[in-house]
């Protein structure tokens, strides 16, 4: 059965004064005094906070104390600290994918997701009137410099020593925050009741899998962070038939095909094919690199007539 940790307290605590700390700016690490103490107080200066339906209102600083940190489990502990030594590093070669989407439906499967949801998704390209349009899966880039977690006020999400960015769902008080700071709209909302969301319900909740989903927080791309674990890779990266994803440890230099389980140098497969990161403009310096959609031997099979389908 699952447990109610202290942290989902927490969670359910802040929901019932009907307010999300965090907000314009200072006020993380603080919550709400009970109303009988905070009418003793002085009125003094006021902060601006955030309500869960997206209000900013202002507050007395009074009616303020410094929240305590709960001490984390074990899972939770070790979903923080990561995998020793290792530095994880994706590839997509644009060359290869031919829309398949193997990889979404493999990830929607792990991950507990509806159709409509999506960890990775693969988008239909063209970066030029004359150009020839391509297909490009694009996962959360898990940055090195990841905008995300700098804004999020309860410290939910996170960078591990592996270079994975997870979100720890038992913490996420559902301010999308992080939503609005990432660049590459890696992140989704659960709005609704997760799919399957009973048959999942007793499962203990597994940072590295982000599963189960809860409604009312965020979930993105988690590198399967659960599976490397095991020494396999990705789901996404197994399940693609056309060799279009290579994953690996950085550290290493060496990063495996998840179809053909070729074995390549990461550096050398980046230099003589010209790999390149999205927006490196914006310093957010991904751990995931793409090969150009060059020599492609078959036909495009998009949509790109319908504009609505450019992105
Ligand atoms: S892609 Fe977005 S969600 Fe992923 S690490 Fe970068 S900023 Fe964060
Ligand atoms: S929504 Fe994002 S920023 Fe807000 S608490 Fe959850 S992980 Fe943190």
């Amino acid at each position: 059965m699952k447990e109610e940790t202290s942290n989902n307290s927490r969670r359910k605590f802040l929901k019932s004064v009907g307010l999300t700390v965090g907000a314009a700016g200072v006020v993380s690490g603080f919550s709400l005094l009970g109303a009988a103490k905070a009418v003793a107080q002085e009125p003094g200066e006021t902060v601006n906070l955030l309500t869960q339906d997206g209000q900013l209102v202002q507050v007395d600083k009074n009616q303020l104390r410094p929240t305590v940190s709960e001490p984390l489990t074990e899972l939770q502990k070790r979903g923080r600290e990561g995998i020793a030594g290792k530095s994880f590093v994706m590839v997509i070669d644009l060359s290869k994918c031919r829309n398949a989407r193997k990889c979404m439906d493999a990830c929607q499967n792990h991950h507990q997701l509806r159709p409509d949801q999506h960890h990775i998704n693969v988008l239909q390209m063209q970066d030029a009137e004359h150009t020839a349009p391509y297909f490009m899966p694009k996962p959360c880039q898990h940055c090195d410099n990841p905008p995300c977690t700098k804004v999020c006020p309860v410290d939910a999400t996170f960078k591990r020593q592996d270079g994975i960015v997870l979100i720890d769902n038992e913490r996420c008080i559902g301010c999308r925050f992080c939503i609005a700071a990432c660049p590459y709209s890696a992140r989704i909302f659960q709005w609704t009741e997760p799919k399957d969301a009973e048959k999942y319900k007793d499962l203990t909740y597994n940072i590295e899998a982000n599963v189960p989903q809860k409604k009312g927080t965020i979930s993105k791309c988690l590198f399967s962070a659960d599976r490397l674990r095991e020494n396999k890779l990705p789901s996404c990266v197994s399940s693609c038939p056309n060799g279009v994803y290579y994953f690996g440890d950085q550290n290493e230099d060496a990063v495996t095909n998840g179809t053909t389980h070729e074995t390549v140098r990461f550096s050398q497969l980046i230099e003589e094919n010209a790999g390149y990161t999205l927006l490196p403009e914006l310093g957010t310096k991904p751990r995931v690199y793409y090969l150009p959609p060059k020599n492609r031997a078959f036909e495009f099979n998009g949509d790109l007539l319908n504009e609505e389908n450019l992105h």
